[in-house]
């Protein structure tokens, strides 16, 4: 069969791409390694750890908050079978439903390894060693990435673990290990700690969540340790990990560098994800992955050295995130179409979907101190938001960045109750190149937790928040 596109990968670059080639009269392949569609992401990434993060965050709230809200429940206790049971079943509705959207816009999708016999031939390898070969004239590289393995750190997969297995735990331990305070350690280590568990985070920079605005990482660890009760040894190097039985030994150097010894039930290595390139045969077109990170280099239009051939999403330069990957699938069949898209990868906005939520999108307070930008910062506490109140998410808070002789928004931080959805509204306004001014008077509902956006915005304007 002859192609205009065979997509490599079916994780939310490689699905989101596939389609948009599709609805622009492509004739779309797509070679999934894999059983299920939607790759890292709908697999053991985004989607399930959302749905565990959702089903712990009841089960604290039931144990610790529901009483002050006047409902007293009894007996309360995890079924740590039916919480996984039912974030299969999540992953399993999003999964059959990118197999219906295949089918719906006509797309040939084959199940096997796909590699590169030449640049217009992929030969997918099924698994029981039978071959097919695809012609194309251009083909989607969305390999996407794996865990990050440290050389001294040797993960069993059965008590020293990637998120992947954090995502099936059998039972909620007594103490666990996060090695690597970013997202997806500090997510997981969450969902642990909601269900009872003594989590330690082992962090090596200074501060949690350290590429974000500086401010959230402090505002979030103080809150994790006040409401789950996670210790943090931020500055620590982890030197090694060993399992005697049942009992994880974790030890790192701190700051002094001295040795620090740590046991626990588990330890979860989440120290960043690498691209994965393997079985591609990518020398045989030419194309040598980053030697730092495996990265395949692409030029502006995410195309390789190589015409016609295009990478996306984890397995390029750029942030490791889902809405990343998609748009980009979508920039690459706009491009292969002939159309002139474009992609503002300043504006591609930062989650943490702990408790409270962190959120970020544009420039953070340190970058435009090193740029010498001028700014002017307004913020704004959930304490003094009466939505937040009502619902006793009172930690966190909004602040606005705007440059100070133009008003421009060139940052928004957040912290605080569904500031994952929040921080759409300062997309929304900086893709328009709004001012602080220009939010300020937007009219915001009341009450609701977006007000304390206004609100950063009147502060960044002349310090006139009204709640404050
Ligand atoms: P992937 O999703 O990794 O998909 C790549 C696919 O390619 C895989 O299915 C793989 O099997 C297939 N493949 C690889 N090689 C071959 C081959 N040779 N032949 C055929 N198939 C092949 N991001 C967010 O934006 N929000 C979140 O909340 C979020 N949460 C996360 C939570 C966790 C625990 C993890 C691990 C990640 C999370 N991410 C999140 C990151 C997100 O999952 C990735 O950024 C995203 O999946 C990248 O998409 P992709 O299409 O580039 O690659």
């Amino acid at each position: 069969m002859q192609y205009d596109v065979v997509v490599i990968g079916s994780g939310p670059g490689g699905y989101v791409g596939a389609i948009r080639c599709a609805q622009l009269g492509l004739k779309t392949a797509v070679v999934e390694k894999y059983k299920t569609y939607g790759g890292t992401c709908l697999n053991v990434g985004c989607i399930p750890s959302k749905a565990l993060l959702d089903s712990s965050e009841h089960y604290h709230n039931a144990a610790h908050t529901f009483t002050t809200h006047g409902i007293n429940l009894k007996d309360l206790k995890v079924d740590m079978k039916q919480m996984i049971a039912r974030k299969d079943d999540v992953v399993a509705q999003n999964t059959a439903g990118i197999t219906y959207l295949f089918k719906k816009n006509k797309i040939d999708a084959f199940e096997g390894v796909a590699s590169f016999e030449d640049k217009n031939t992929i030969l997918v390898t099924k698994a029981d060693g039978s071959t097919e070969k695809l012609t194309t004239k251009n083909v989607i590289i969305a390999t996407g990435s794996k865990p990050t393995a440290l050389p001294f750190l040797p993960v069993d997969k059965k008590r020293i673990i990637t998120s992947t297995e954090a995502l099936t735990l059998k039972e909620v331990p007594k103490t666990m290990v996060v090695i690597g305070g970013g997202v997806i350690g500090l997510e997981l280590g969450s969902v642990y700690a909601r269900l009872g568990t003594k989590v330690t985070v082992v962090e090596f920079a200074p501060s949690i969540i350290s590429t974000m605005d500086a401010g959230l990482g402090k505002e979030l660890q103080r809150v994790l340790k006040k409401s789950l009760g996670m210790e943090f040894l931020t500055s620590h190097k982890v030197t090694g990990a060993s399992v005697k039985g049942k009992v994880v030994t974790v030890t790192a150097d701190n700051a002094k560098g001295e040795a620090v010894k740590l046991e626990a039930d588990y330890c979860i290595v989440a120290v960043g994800r690498t691209a994965y390139t393997q079985g591609l045969g990518l020398e045989k077109i030419g194309i040598t992955p980053e030697e730092r990170g495996n990265k395949i280099p692409v030029n502006d239009h995410l195309e390789t050295a190589v015409k016609g051939v295009y990478a996306i999403g984890d397995v390029v330069k750029g942030a490791m995130l889902a809405h990343k990957a998609e748009d980009e699938g979508i920039y690459v069949a706009e491009t292969i179409a002939g159309q002139k898209p474009h992609i503002n990868y300043n504006l591609i906005p930062g989650v943490v979907y702990t408790w409270p939520e962190v959120a970020s999108v544009g420039q953070t307070e340190e970058q435009l101190k090193a740029a010498g930008v001028k700014y002017k910062a307004g913020s704004f506490p959930f304490k003094a938001s009466g939505r937040a109140k009502a619902s006793m998410d009172t930690d966190g808070f909004v602040k606005v960045l705007a440059d100070e002789k133009t008003d421009e928004i060139l940052g928004v931080h957040m912290i605080g109750p569904r500031a994952a959805d929040m921080i759409a509204e300062a997309v929304v306004a900086m893709e328009f190149r709004a001012s602080a001014e220009d939010v300020a008077r937007i009219c915001h509902a009341h009450p609701t937790y977006t007000e304390a956006l206004k609100e950063a915005a009147l502060a960044a304007t002349e310090n006139r928040a009204i709640h404050i």
